[in-house]
């Protein structure tokens, strides 16, 4: 229902979008409270005053970050962990013990780091996304380039650690702006590096709840 919505809106254009979007269980990334909305195309509290975002926001963000099985992806606000285990669905696919990929990502909140781990650890993907409980906007303690970033709380500008820890031919989905309204005021950028050269461009007008850290709003 939700999945076959969102393939008409034009947000899923891909299969292996459309795969992940059927495999990943999103009820076990909601609140208990929550869970007779879990495929309501909105999103919902998941306490800490943050959100888990509306399922056409996570799909059309997986759809730029262009997925591939086998890449190495950063994430930096976990939140719930259900954008992680969408993108860890197609990165390493479990009929593809091949596919080495793996996703680790940030959440500076403590309680929701725990959350999204046993939510992760319940739907069965544990093994392929890795939660640290930190300030990602700093960049992440390991020393290969990520194929792909995505930052799922709204930035004040493009994190430089960020941007340096982008391999060439990498790519990097962000929120940038202020949080001004329950509707728009940002911008979601697509970071493309190649050829040595960083281009930014901007998609489309979001609202999402503001970046913390080192290069968040303090
Ligand atoms: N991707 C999430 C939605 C995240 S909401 C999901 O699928 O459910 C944004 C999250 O970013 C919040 O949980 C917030 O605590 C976290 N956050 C904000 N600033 C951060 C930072 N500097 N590093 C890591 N996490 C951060």
């Amino acid at each position: 229902m939700m999945v076959e919505r969102l393939v008409s809106m034009g947000i899923i254009k891909s299969e292996r979008v459309r795969k992940a979007a059927e495999s990943v269980p999103r009820e076990l990334f909601v609140l208990p409270e929550y869970r007779d909305q879990a495929y309501d195309d909105r999103p919902l509290p998941i306490g800490e005053g943050q959100t888990i975002s509306a399922p056409h926001m996570v799909f059309l963000m997986d759809e730029l970050l262009d997925l591939r099985p086998g890449m190495l992806v950063l994430e930096v606000g976990t939140g719930s962990g259900y954008q992680a285990a969408t993108i860890a669905e197609i990165v390493a696919p479990k009929e593809d013990p091949d596919s080495w990929g793996h996703v680790i990502s940030a959440e500076i909140n403590p309680f929701l780091a725990d959350f999204a781990f046993a939510n992760l650890r319940a739907a069965g993907y544990s093994d392929r996304v890795s939660v640290l409980n930190m300030d990602g906007s700093q960049g992440f303690p390991i020393r290969k380039k990520a194929d792909r970033i995505l930052v799922t709380a709204a930035a004040p500008s493009i994190p430089e650690p960020l941007i340096n820890q982008l391999a060439e031919g990498g790519r990097m989905v962000i929120p940038v702006g202020p949080v001004r309204g329950f509707f728009f005021g940002q911008d979601l950028m697509l970071v493309v590096k190649s050829a040595g050269e960083v281009k930014v461009e901007k998609v489309i007008d979001v609202a999402f709840v503001p970046l913390r850290g080192k290069y968040g709003w303090s």
